[in-house]
C-alpha cells in the first residue's frame, strides 16, 4: 500500500468541500479532496447563495466569476412567492426581489446559481490555489492518533488501496456523514419529518410564468405542498414535493413511496395548474427533509463541516450557505495553526463558534418549514422567526478567541444596525482607501486588521508591537487618515474618536475598545493573544 502526506484532507468534494479547499488555498494551505462521485454536481440542489457566502467568495477573488456563471443560469434578483398553482392564484410574496431591502448591508448581492453552475467555478479555483481533487475516490477508513489522521483511500475503479496521512481532516461528507457516525457524534434537533422527492422535468412553462421573474415558487395546492424552480429558458425545472393530501384531507409526508412516472407527471401538472401540459420526467430523487445538527464539530484532528455538521430543510435556502461559512471559519484557523502562528487550541473555537450558529440556522429553517409547508408538525416549540438578513449576516461567534464584554449575551443582531461588537461580522461601510472607493470588507480576508478611530494612533503603534511579538502581520488603518467615510458610516464600528477594533482574517470582530487605554500595548497583546489561542502564553509572560 502506498503512502502520502498532506496538511489537510477533505472528505467530500461537493459545495462545502470544494469551498473549503478554496479557502485553505487562499491561506496558502494545499489540500487533497476525495470525492466519491465522478465529477461536480449533476443535480441543481442549492441555488440561493446569500450575501455572507458571496462575501467569502469575494474575499478570495471569485465574486465576479460566480455572478457571471449565475447570469447564465437565471435572470437574477427574482421573487419568492407562494401560489396554489403556477397558473393559478398567487398567495403570498415573501420577496419581490431577492435583494429587496438588503442592498445596503453588504457589497455583495444574493445570487441564484445552482450547484451545477457553481461547483466547476470552485473546482477550478481550488486547483489554482494548490488543492488536488480526486474524483471517484473514497475514504474507506479514517483513524487518528496524536499527530495526524490516516485515511485509507479506495478508487471506485479498483486498483490498490493507499493510505494518506493528513495533519487534519475536514469531513464535508454530507448529511449521512459516515465519519460523523464512526466518531459517534450525536445528532440533535428534529430528525426527519418528510420523505420528500425532487422531480426534474422538461415542460414549456413560459405561458404559465408570463412576464414574472420568480426564483422560487412555493406551491400550497389542495393536494400538494412543495416548491418549484425553473431554468432560464422556462423549458425545464424541478418540483420538490414535501407532502400531499388526499380528498378526505389526510396528509402524507412519505412521498418517496411512489416515484412512478405517471404519479410524478401528475404532481408536476397539478402544481403547474395545467392538467394537459406535456411534461417529460428526467429524473426523480428521494431525500429526507430533516432538521438536525451535530452536538460537536470537532473530534481531535477531525472537523465536521456542511451537511455533516447540520442538515436543514431548504426553506430559507440556508443549508449550503451555512456549510460554506463553516469552511471559511475553519480555513484560516487551520492555516494559522499549521504554520505555528496560532496555538492548536484555536481549533477548539471552530466548534464553539460554528456549532451554535449551525443549530440556530437549522431551527430557523425548521420554523419556516413548519409555518410554510407543514403546520401539522406543531408550532409549540418553534424558535420564533428571525428575519433572513440577521440569520445570514447577523449571527455571532462566541469563543475564547473573541473578547466579548460581560453581560453581553446577544447571539444575533440586525445587520441593518450593526454594533461592531466582538463576535459579530465587521460591518460593511462604503469607504475610500487611499482615494479608492471600496467596502470596509475589502480590508479583511487574509490577515488581522486594526481599525482605529481618528485619534487612535497609540492603538496602531500598539498593534505593530503586538504583531511583532507574535510574528503575525496586523494591518493598521486610522479612520480619517487612511480610511475615509463620507457620511460617518464608520461609527458602526463603535471605536469612537480614540478607540479601535481588531478584525480577524474571516472578517469577524475579535476585540474592541471604544476609547483610549492607559496601556494599549498590554491590552492589544492580550486581544491578539486570545484571537490566536495564545492567551495562556501571554498570561504566563
Ligand atoms: C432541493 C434542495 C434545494 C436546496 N436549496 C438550497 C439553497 O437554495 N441554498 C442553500 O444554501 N442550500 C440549499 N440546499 C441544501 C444544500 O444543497 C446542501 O446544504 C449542500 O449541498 C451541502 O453540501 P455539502 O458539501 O455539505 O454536502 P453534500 O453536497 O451532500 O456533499 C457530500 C459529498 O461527500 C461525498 N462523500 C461522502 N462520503 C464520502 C467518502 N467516504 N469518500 C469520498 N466522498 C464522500 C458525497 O459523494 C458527496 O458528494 C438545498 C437542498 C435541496 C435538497
Amino acid at each position: 500500500m502506498s503512502h502520502e502526506d498532506v496538511p489537510v484532507l477533505i472528505v467530500g468534494g461537493s459545495l462545502v468541500g470544494l469551498s473549503t479547499a478554496v479557502f485553505l488555498g487562499h491561506h496558502g494551505v494545499p489540500s487533497l479532496v476525495l470525492e466519491r462521485h465522478r465529477g461536480t454536481a449533476i443535480h441543481p440542489r442549492a441555488a440561493l447563495v446569500n450575501q455572507r457566502t458571496m462575501e467569502t467568495y469575494r474575499a478570495v477573488g471569485l465574486e465576479e466569476q460566480i455572478e457571471e456563471a449565475a447570469a447564465r443560469e437565471f435572470v437574477q434578483n427574482g421573487a419568492i412567492v407562494s401560489v396554489d398553482s403556477l397558473g393559478g392564484n398567487e398567495l403570498d410574496w415573501y420577496f419581490r426581489f431577492i435583494n429587496e431591502g438588503v442592498e445596503e448591508l453588504s457589497p455583495s448581492r444574493r445570487v441564484f446559481i445552482t450547484q451545477i453552475g457553481l461547483e466547476p467555478v470552485l473546482l477550478a479555483a481550488a486547483e489554482r490555489v494548490g488543492a488536488r481533487i480526486e474524483y471517484a475516490s473514497e475514504a474507506a477508513s479514517v483513524e487518528q492518533d496524536a499527530d495526524g489522521v490516516n485515511v485509507v483511500v479506495r478508487s471506485r475503479d479498483g486498483g490498490e488501496e493507499r493510505t494518506v496521512r493528513a495533519r487534519y481532516l475536514v469531513a464535508a461528507d454530507g448529511a449521512h456523514s459516515p465519519i460523523r457516525e464512526r466518531l459517534g457524534i450525536r445528532q440533535l434537533g428534529h430528525g426527519s419529518f418528510s420523505d420528500s422527492i425532487t422531480i426534474y422535468f422538461k415542460a414549456d412553462v413560459s405561458r404559465l410564468m408570463g412576464d414574472r421573474n420568480l426564483s422560487v415558487v412555493y406551491v400550497f395546492g389542495p393536494r400538494l405542498q412543495g416548491f418549484f424552480r425553473f431554468s432560464i429558458d422556462l423549458q425545464a425545472g424541478f418540483l420538490v414535493v414535501n407532502s400531499t393530501s388526499d380528498e378526505g384531507g389526510a396528509r402524507s409526508v412519505r412521498i418517496g413511496e411512489d416515484m412512478s412516472t405517471p404519479t410524478c407527471v401528475g404532481y408536476v401538472r397539478e402544481a403547474l395548474g395545467d392538467p394537459e401540459l406535456p411534461v417529460e420526467i428526467e429524473n426523480v430523487q428521494r431525500w429526507s427533509a430533516s432538521a438536525e445538527y451535530a452536538e460537536r464539530l470537532r473530534d481531535g484532528r477531525v472537523f465536521l463541516a456542511g451537511d455533516s455538521a447540520h442538515v436543514m430543510p431548504p426553506t430559507g435556502g440556508f443549508g449550503g450557505n451555512n456549510g460554506v461559512q463553516d469552511g471559511y471559519d475553519l480555513a484560516w484557523k487551520l492555516a494559522y495553526v499549521l504554520d505555528g502562528r496560532a496555538d492548536e487550541s484555536l481549533l477548539d473555537t471552530y466548534d464553539a463558534e460554528r456549532q451554535p450558529v449551525g443549530a440556530f440556522t437549522t431551527e430557523q429553517a425548521y420554523t419556516r418549514y413548519v409555518l410554510r409547508l407543514d403546520p401539522s408538525l406543531g408550532k409549540d416549540d418553534l424558535m420564533p422567526i428571525v428575519p433572513e438578513a440577521p440569520v445570514e449576516l447577523g449571527y455571532r461567534h462566541r469563543s475564547d478567541a473573541v473578547l466579548v464584554g460581560a453581560d453581553d449575551d446577544e447571539t444575533w443582531e440586525d445587520p441593518a444596525t450593526p454594533s461592531g461588537r466582538p463576535g459579530f461580522r465587521a460591518p460593511h461601510v462604503p469607504v475610500a482607501v487611499d482615494g479608492v472607493e471600496r467596502s470596509t470588507l475589502d480590508l479583511f480576508g487574509r490577515d488581522f486588521v486594526l481599525l482605529a478611530g481618528p485619534e487612535g494612533e497609540a492603538w496602531c503603534a500598539a498593534a505593530r508591537t503586538a504583531a511583532d511579538s507574535f510574528g503575525v502581520p496586523v494591518h493598521t488603518h486610522r479612520i480619517g487618515a487612511d480610511v475615509a467615510d463620507a457620511d460617518g458610516g464608520l461609527e458602526a464600528y463603535g471605536t469612537g474618536t480614540a478607540g479601535a477594533v481588531l478584525v480577524r482574517p474571516d472578517g469577524f470582530v475579535a476585540w474592541r475598545a471604544s476609547a483610549s487605554h492607559p496601556d494599549p500595548e498590554d491590552e492589544l497583546t492580550r486581544a491578539l493573544g486570545a484571537a490566536l489561542g495564545r492567551g495562556a502564553a501571554v498570561a504566563a509572560g
